[in-house]
């Protein structure tokens, strides 16, 4: 605790996968003899700088831009950048940490780390935007690279920001390196299904429990919260297995729209006007626009939160369960409080971890990483039936390893103890490094 003190998610994504712990420790005493936990909770480099910019008033501004470069054992560092004003150490390390299980599970090369700044790109304009990862990319470029560490977006990060920071890095290297980023537009070396891959992921990984139980998501009510890349394509996702999304929300509030969510207009106002989700009711006037209370609160099936870290707790958790709700998927990273975990145990609803279930992202970033080594493009269908096997392999895993460690159903304890086997067999055959 002193090591990493004030880190309060990293803590709290520590204890969750040390929990799962007890069973491999005791089953493999070399991981104990090699300090294998001690060396995976502490980052192999974690770089911090400044990024000095200037606003269109000609004011400068500055921030401050990580990249924690956690555990390569299986790969290049992998993982996304989140630009939001909450971003410190402590969040991008419990990030990373995260990802090096998430990316262990989904099968590919791919090693663990993240990054961002405290960077706010809420009313910035473009040439703001472009200028702040500009500057960003011209102190992260010497650390990156297509062996090395490969970023991706996360939240405020996507498509427009990947590509500011993609021509800074080739007019600085002078080289077209299109494996070192991943969420790159189509026409400069992107795969097709990377924009729509958490999403999807995290609804077929919902199915593939769902199918457990010889249900599908024909008629069910779901409810996801957060509005930004995951969100969406959740959404899609959902309506185009039959399951009907009534309520989407943003930091300002949620929405409510009992005929399912409209997702054209709901794109139209988060991705092309980039506006507070309340502009949709103004078009939709069935819906409601409710702000001062939780998402949580509207009655569903299946809960799939897509916003940030701890956007759900106890309390909501039991509103949830009261309700009817049985199953939660996470789209988001750690959206849920141990609080919330306890309960959804104490209830019966099934739980699915952040990474497990939102792993279809970065597996596609791997698949983008596939194509551009190849020099190959995908078709879309042949991508999202890569993207759907994925899921179903991490599902499967998830649910054996749990069973052969003795806490069958527990998606949590399977994707932690299959993640962490796998990159603790690496490290011991790479020696003490
Ligand atoms: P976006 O920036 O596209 O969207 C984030 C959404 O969450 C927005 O609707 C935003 O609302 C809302 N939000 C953010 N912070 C808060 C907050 N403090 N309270 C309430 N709402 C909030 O990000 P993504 O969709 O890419 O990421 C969402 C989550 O999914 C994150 O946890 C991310 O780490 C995780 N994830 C993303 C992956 C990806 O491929 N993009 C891969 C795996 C996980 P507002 O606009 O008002 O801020």
């Amino acid at each position: 605790l002193q090591r990493n003190a004030g880190e309060a998610e990293f803590h709290q994504a520590v204890h969750e996968v040390l929990d799962s712990l007890g069973p491999v420790v005791a089953k493999h005493p070399e991981y104990t003899n090699a300090a294998i936990i001690q060396r995976m909770c502490e980052p192999e480099r974690q770089i911090i700088f400044r990024v000095p910019w200037v606003d269109d008033k000609g004011v400068t501004q500055l921030n401050r831009g990580f990249r924690v470069e956690f555990n390569s054992a299986l790969g290049p560092y992998k993982g996304g950048l989140r630009f939001h004003p909450s971003v410190y150490l402590g969040i991008v390390k419990f990030l990373g940490f995260e990802q090096i299980f998430k990316n262990s599970l989904t099968g590919l090369p791919i090693g663990g780390g993240k990054g961002g700044s405290d960077f706010d790109p809420k009313g910035r304009s473009d040439a703001e935007i472009m200028r702040f990862c500009q500057s960003f990319m011209t102190e992260l470029y010497r650390h990156i690279g297509e062996h090395t560490d490969v970023p991706a977006g996360d939240i405020g990060v996507g498509g427009r920001e990947i590509g500011y920071l993609f021509g800074q890095y080739k007019r600085i290297t002078n080289r077209y390196e299109s494996g070192v980023l991943t969420g790159k537009g189509l026409s400069w070396g992107g795969s097709l299904v990377r924009t729509e891959a958490t999403g999807y992921g995290v609804v077929f990984f919902a199915e593939e429990i769902l199918k457990t139980r010889g249900e599908s998501f024909d008629g069910k009510r779901v409810v996801v919260s957060g509005s930004g890349n995951v969100a969406i394509y959740a959404v899609q996702k959902v309506h185009q297995l039959g399951g009907k999304v009534v309520a989407v929300s943003d930091s300002s509030g949620y929405i409510v729209d009992e005929d399912g969510i409209d997702l054209d207009l709901l794109k139209d106002v988060k991705e092309v006007r980039r506006a507070r989700i309340e502009e949709y009711v103004k078009q939709r006037p069935q819906a409601r626009f409710i702000t001062g209370s939780t998402i949580w609160n509207v009655p569903c099936d299946i809960a799939i939160p897509c916003a940030t870290q701890n956007e759900l707790n106890g309390d909501d958790a039991k509103v949830l369960a009261y309700n009817g709700c049985t199953i939660v998927a996470e789209g988001a990273n750690m959206p849920c409080s141990p609080d919330a975990v306890k309960v959804f145990a104490e209830t019966g609803i099934t739980f699915a971890p952040g990474k497990a279930a939102n792993a279809g992202g970065v597996a596609t970033s791997g698949l983008e990483m596939q194509q551009n080594a190849s020099r190959d493009s995908w078709t879309f269908e042949y991508t999202e039936n890569r993207l759907q096997e994925i899921m179903r392999g991490v599902h499967d895993r998830c649910l054996e390893t749990a069973d052969d460690y003795g806490v069958p159903g527990s998606y949590t304890a399977g994707a932690n103890i299959a993640g962490f086997i796998k990159v603790a067999d690496a490290m011991l055959a790479l020696g003490v490094i």
